[in-house]
């Protein structure tokens, strides 16, 4: 099976299974392991912020962002199509008792003027707006990147209404090695951020979110509450260690393979790239062929490949650590042969 699902299903490699093996480690709840905290370490400066917080996954150090900037009736502004309103399980209104407020983008880049037009004012009958949350690589807008330009003017508008940031960065490396800039240039414009280690990096498990110290301390109460306060977690954090200073440069090569299999699909007759695959994931439009997404699913399961369906008519693909040139054409030949 050649799968192209999602970037979450990368193996740990041979270097991080041997860092598992061989990671320091201690009650991470009293803090006493060495290895987590050099992760915490490693991540916080890598992007820009004073400390940081392993976390079990993406979804957790989302929600627990949310929880830790925001009271419930708070109401949080975000993209129509971004993971925490669309993927996150409704878990901001369950956990937070926070409303969304969704604003519609172009390539999952709000417009600063909407966000400046949704923010509310002083009045007894609104809601107060209590976060922003942007999204880096965007992921339903086919792994587009939200240029540094516009998270700056967002992050002025925000800062002008005294209202915090927090960046769902789960492939935010991918940003940054795509525009050869340092994730810190995006983190910049934002209070927080989650980053995911167990996607396009391949570690197996784990999430960082970072911000000023009274953020972390807050909000790993936050994570304690949720069940997430972890013992002997080194093991853990020894492959997000290596993720961070062995696997960020190697993105570049999931998105020439993203490109040339973006390439290889619109050459095939009723089939269509839809975005511009700006990192490594491509959106497939199955209408010229006449069936709809989930059906064209089976028909590359049953050729060999795994895909998502991502809307009626609309297939994700996605290139990472395990999926080598060689298997994109096989992928190609495949798909023509469908
Ligand atoms: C995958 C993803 C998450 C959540 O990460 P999990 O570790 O799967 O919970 C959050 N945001 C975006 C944009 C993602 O792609």
């Amino acid at each position: 099976m050649i799968d192209l699902r999602s970037d979450t299903v990368t193996k740990p490699t041979e270097a991080m299974r041997k860092a598992m093996y061989n990671a320091e480690v201690g009650d991470d709840v009293y803090k006493e392991d060495p290895t987590i905290s050099k992760l915490e370490k490693l991540a916080a400066e890598l992007l820009g912020k004073e400390n940081a917080l392993f976390v079990t996954s993406g979804t957790q150090g989302n929600q627990i962002a949310v929880l830790t900037h925001c009271v419930s009736g708070n109401e949080v502004l975000l993209e129509k199509d971004s993971h925490i309103f669309y993927y996150e399980g409704g878990a901001i209104s369950a956990f937070t008792g926070v409303q969304t407020r969704t604003i519609s983008g172009v390539k999952g880049a709000m417009n600063p003027d909407d966000v400046q037009a949704a923010i509310r004012g002083e009045d007894i009958h609104e809601p107060e707006t209590g976060l922003i949350c942007l999204e880096n690589t965007h992921n339903r807008a086919g792994g587009a990147i939200i240029p540094v330009e516009n998270m700056q003017a967002i992050f002025e508008v925000a800062t002008n209404a005294h209202i915090p940031i927090h960046l769902d960065g789960a492939r935010l490396f991918n940003a940054a090695v795509a525009e050869g800039k340092s994730v810190k240039e995006f983190t910049q414009y934002t209070d927080t951020v989650q980053i995911c280690l167990s996607k396009g990096l391949g570690a197996p498990v784990g999430s960082i979110i970072a911000g000023s110290n009274e953020f972390i301390t807050k909000a790993r109460k936050w994570r304690k509450r949720l069940g997430g306060g972890l013992r002997q977690a080194g093991v853990l954090a020894a492959p997000g260690i290596i993720a961070l200073t062995e696997m960020v440069d190697r993105l570049a090569i999931d998105h020439e393979n993203a490109m040339y299999l973006a390439e290889g699909v619109n050459n095939i007759s009723g089939l269509s790239v839809i975005n511009a695959v700006d990192t490594n994931i491509v959106l497939v439009d199955t209408t010229d062929k006449g069936i709809p997404s989930n059906m064209y699913v089976e028909k590359l399961k049953e050729a060999g490949i795994l895909a998502v369906s991502f809307g009626p008519t609309t297939v994700r693909l996605t290139t990472h650590f395990d999926i080598n040139r060689e298997q994109v054409n096989e992928a190609l030949t495949a798909i023509q042969r469908i």
